[in-house]
């Protein structure tokens, strides 16, 4: 009981809203944590395929310019005037000139004879030059081909100039061979494209959303060498390959800031050469996961409200249930102090704290009826017990004075006689006053039964008795020593005094009128007791032996 008192005001409340929102946040936090870690990674996935797509987008429309590139070339080599026209044939000019000019991006095709001969040319531009150890020629004699990005010093000079920033004027070739009817090589179709084309393309794939958060693209080929844009950004470091089905990864590409990125292969076209490019799409990793730190922060901002909110809801939970107990505790130290006209206006809100209160009512005031009764009982017991000792002792009174009287005269009996002489004489022992003891013997008492009967005989008894108690003091003692016989004792008395007295005495019995029997006279024994009697029974003995003298002498007088 006193634990729960010391437990329970205050800081209840407090722990009880503690373990609440403790209880709700350990079952609350790791779902909630499992649920955001769910949704981080998803949006991680996102952005990084998101990053992937474009990179796939801008390999594909790199692929297939490059195929329309290759088609171009192929659709020309097949027509009846490149395998059969001879060289000199205006026609060929012609028709290339157009293909250009459908075309901007071509800076030139031209028509090669079996010796590498430039035989015809857009803008008759390189015409009847040598380019037999040109790459493009070499392997255009063995079938369609695109080779890599390379400047061309001789064709970029007869080019239109260009802004001088931009850096060397680069190209891409295409090439294939032309057949005769009969199958043999008669020439090679090339064509160089300028290398602006890349940036049109990528630009067409680009969204501008993109662009604007920072996504960038790059164009490397089997070197892992930039070769789009033009002019990367300095001290760029390509990251290494991706692993085998990675999509996406984290590199910082020699800055101090780390990018996301997601690299694709760009579709190989041609029979003769591969040329092992690959896109390479990077943002900053601060702007691809900006979604997700929103997502984070989000999970925080919720995480503390709703620990808030736990935290309110186990207060109120706590007060609900906490505030009833508290209030019960508070009753019960009361109780427990004595306080019993308690107040039980508790205010129990749920069903199990109201038949608590009620239960601990109903229990405090059946204990308090049953302490009422227990104290009312005790009081009447107390009472009883009190009367039956005060009767008790009246009895034991009453008993011991008559254990000690005479039934007949109302006079001591022999008991109380010698219990007196015993007083005395232990009294004498002590003080050294001496005491009288005198023995009185009615005379011839023998015939007064005879002569008128028991009930006279006791009559007369009664009416001697009565005599002799009104005869002596206050301090004196008279008792009826046996029979007939009385005991006298007058405490600090001289022997002549006591003679005296006990003479006045026989002259008063002796003047005592008795109906029929007229009256009786007593014989008289005195003697003084001595602080060296042996015992009290020795003055007793005097006395008696002086009755018996009297007796002797003639009756009706006092002897000692
Ligand atoms: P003495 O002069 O020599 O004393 O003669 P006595 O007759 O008085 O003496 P005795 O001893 O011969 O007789 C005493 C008588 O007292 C005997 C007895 O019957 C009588 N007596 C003793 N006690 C009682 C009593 O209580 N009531 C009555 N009525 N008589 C008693
Ligand atoms: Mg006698
Ligand atoms: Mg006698």
């Amino acid at each position: 009981m006193r634990q729960t008192m010391t437990l329970l005001p205050g800081s209840f409340k407090y722990r009880l809203t503690l373990i609440l929102a403790v209880l709700a946040l350990s079952v609350g936090l790791p779902g909630y944590l499992y649920i955001s870690h769910t949704y981080v990674r998803a949006l991680v996935q996102d952005q990084g395929n998101y990053l992937h797509g474009m990179a796939t987008t801008t390999a594909n429309a790199l692929s297939e310019n490059l195929r329309e590139r290759l088609r171009d070339l192929n659709l020309l080599s097949q027509t009846a005037l490149f395998r059969t026209a001879t060289f000199s044939d205006p026609e060929l000019t012609a028709t290339i000139n157009r293909i250009q000019q459908a075309y901007p991006h071509y800076s030139w095709i031209g028509f090669t004879d079996t010796q590498g001969t430039v035989r015809a040319a857009t803008g008759n531009l390189l015409l009847n030059v040598d380019v037999s150890q040109r790459p493009w020629y070499r392997r255009g004699l063995s079938g369609s081909t695109v080779g890599d990005l390379h400047t061309a010093l001789l064709l970029a000079k007869l080019l239109p100039a260009q802004d001088a920033s931009a850096g060397p004027i680069r190209f891409i070739d295409f090439s294939m061979p032309v057949r005769d009817a009969a199958g043999q090589v008669r020439g090679v179709l090339g064509a160089h494209a300028h290398w602006r084309w890349a940036t049109e393309v990528v630009s067409a794939t680009t969204p501008a959303s993109a662009l604007a958060n920072g996504v960038e693209f790059f164009i490397i080929n089997r070197e892992r060498q930039i070769i789009y844009p033009e002019q990367p950004p300095e001290g760029i470091q390509v990251p290494d390959a991706l692993a085998t089905g990675a999509k996406f990864g984290l590199h910082n590409w020699g800055t101090t800031e780390p990018y996301m990125y997601a690299q694709v292969a760009v579709r190989e076209l041609a029979q003769a050469q591969t040329l092992g490019w690959q896109v390479l799409v990077r943002q900053p990793a601060a702007v691809a996961m900006a979604p997700v730190k929103t997502l984070e922060n989000a999970v925080l901002v919720g995480a503390l409200a709703m620990a808030v909110i736990l935290l309110c809801m186990g207060y109120w939970i706590a007060r609900h249930f906490g505030q009833p107990l508290e209030q019960l505790a508070e009753r019960a130290r009361q109780i427990q102090h004595g306080n019993e006209s308690l107040e039980w206006n508790i205010e129990g809100r749920s069903t199990e704290v109201r038949r608590l209160v009620d239960a601990l009512r109903g229990m405090v005031s059946t204990l308090m009826q049953r302490g009422q009764a227990l104290e009312q009982a005790n009081a009447v017991l107390e009472q009883k017990v009190q009367e039956r000792t005060k009767a008790l002792e009246q009895a034991n009174a009453a008993l011991t004075s008559q254990a000690r009287r005479d039934a007949l005269t109302g006079l001591g009996n022999r008991l109380a006689c010698m219990e007196r002489l015993h007083d005395e004489f232990v009294r004498l022992r002590r003080t050294g006053v001496a005491y009288s003891v005198v023995m009185l013997d009615i005379d011839h008492f023998k015939r007064v039964n005879d002569t008128w009967g028991h009930a006279t005989g006791d009559r007369v008894l009664r009416a001697v008795a009565h005599t002799l108690a009104a005869s002596v003091r206050e301090a004196d003692f008279v008792g009826r020593f046996g029979g007939e016989e009385f005991l006298a004792v007058f405490p600090a008395t001289t022997l002549d005094q006591a003679l005296q007295v006990a003479d006045k005495i026989r002259l008063a019995v002796q003047a005592l009128p008795l109906q029929d029997v007229g009256s009786v006279t007593l014989s008289v024994g005195v003697a003084l007791a001595h602080a060296d009697d042996t015992n009290k029974e020795f003055a007793v003995a005097q006395a008696d032996a002086a009755l018996y003298r009297a007796k002797e002498n003639g009756r009706n007088r006092v002897l000692a």
